[in-house]
């Protein structure tokens, strides 16, 4: 296996359910070559970083959106019951 060859595994390298075989081939490369080896950990904390960012982020826009449509609601109905309350007490 080449660089070329084990940059284009790279992701393979990285999911866990790879193969043995080519993660021994990987691993060999990876043990010889240092500059594959760097790229390859680079590589791996960006996507364990973007992983971990995505389980942080994701929730909050999710609920700061649900809060958002969530108060629209809330406002709308307190209008409407308002103006109900309002004709219905007279
Ligand atoms: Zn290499």
């Amino acid at each position: 296996m080449n660089c070329r060859e084990f940059l284009e595994r790279l992701e393979d390298y990285i999911d866990p359910q790879t193969a043995t075989e080519l993660r021994a081939e990987l691993d060999t490369h990876a043990f010889g070559c240092s500059h594959c080896q760097v790229t390859f950990n680079t590589t791996r904390k960006t996507v364990e970083i973007y992983r971990n960012n995505e389980l942080y982020e994701l929730p909050q826009n999710l609920r700061e959106k649900i809060q958002e449509a969530v108060m629209k609601k809330c406002s709308k109905m307190r209008e409407a019951n308002k103006d109900c309350s309002g004709s219905t007490s007279e």
